[in-house]
């Protein structure tokens, strides 16, 4: 179909978001995302291609201490940092993504110069690290992404003995997304995430598995998850988004409904998505989700429980 209209969704993590917490840090994170939803908006208001503004608007999350990416990333199980990121470009399928990576300042930027600049991927580990660097990405030494209020979460799980989601029980989140249909018909996904807090040194979720947390295809749908990133790795989430409708036939919305509320169970996490008829949707089995959309048509908002 021809276009002109463009649409922009993105997320700020999945999970238990206490409506106790003090106005002004609710406020925060409503500013956070706006913040970020008129970063990418802009790209696209401006004729911008899809992975641009979904780009722009991860990395101004990934900036954000509020939020599970990048700066305020969560603590793993040895205290330190471990972050994922993927893009993909629906138009071309081209894809590149990160894990596990300690010294990159910004994960979703080197993912997009995984897919730009190698013949991989996915890049992992010190490997990827080192590739960045000499790539001349910003480098930072991995403390440089803690957050008190992080290490306060870390703490707690692990004299539990727990991993969880970054906003299991407290209202800290969020692993972040965003999916992009541009005004040429181009769509793209892009997701960034520090994990899951006391996840084991080395664990790998479903942010950089093209398939699982992140995926785009111009003829379906572009797709970023967030939530238990196992649960999303198993059932190959975001593509199965894609395959429903592909070969099932589903709309966006019968897609993303029979992915999140039949497949996985409830607290798993959620999805936006966007499709390439300008539909989208943002769905989630946990009591909330951060996030928000706009479009070429005027429409603005950001969300976080049911309400
Ligand atoms: N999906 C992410 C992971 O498992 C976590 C999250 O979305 O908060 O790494």
């Amino acid at each position: 179909m021809p276009h002109s209209h463009w649409v922009l969704c993105l997320h700020g993590g999945a999970g238990v978001i206490g409506r106790d917490q003090p106005a002004a840090r609710i406020a925060a994170y409503r500013e956070g995302l706006a913040a970020a939803l008129r970063a990418g908006a802009n790209v696209l208001s401006a004729g911008g291609a899809a992975l641009d503004a979904a780009m722009a608007a991860v990395r101004s999350m990934e900036e954000n201490p509020l939020f599970n990416a990048g700066k305020g990333a969560v603590f793993d199980a040895s205290g330190g940092h471990e972050l994922d990121a993927a893009v993909m470009d629906g138009s071309t399928l081209s894809c590149g993504a990160v894990a596990g990576v300690r010294t990159i300042r910004s994960p979703i930027v080197a993912a997009r110069a995984v897919m730009e600049r190698t013949p991989h991927v996915l890049l992992a580990g010190t490997g990827a690290d080192d590739w960045a660097r000499d790539q001349g990405l910003e480098t930072v030494p991995n403390n440089w992404f803690d957050d008190e209020f992080r290490r306060a979460q870390w703490l707690k799980a692990k004299e539990a003995a727990r991993v969880q989601l970054d906003h299991a029980d407290d209202g800290a989140k969020g692993t972040v997304g965003a999916v992009a249909l541009d005004s040429s018909g181009v769509l793209a996904a892009a997701t960034s995430t520090g994990g899951m807090t006391n996840k084991m040194s080395g664990r790998v979720g479903d942010t950089p598995l093209i398939g699982a947390g992140t995926y785009a295809d111009n003829r379906t749908c572009a797709v970023s998850c967030t939530g238990t990133g196992e649960q999303f790795i198993r059932h190959a989430a975001a593509h199965g988004v894609h395959a429903r409708m592909l070969w099932g036939g589903m709309s966006l919305k019968a897609a993303c409904n029979d992915l999140v509320h039949r497949v996985l169970k409830p607290g798993d996490g959620g999805l936006i998505a966007v499709g390439q008829d300008g539909s989208y949707v943002m769905e989630y089995n946990s009591p909330g989700m951060f996030r928000g959309a706009a479009d070429s048509r005027g429409a603005f908002m950001t969300a976080i429980w049911d309400d």
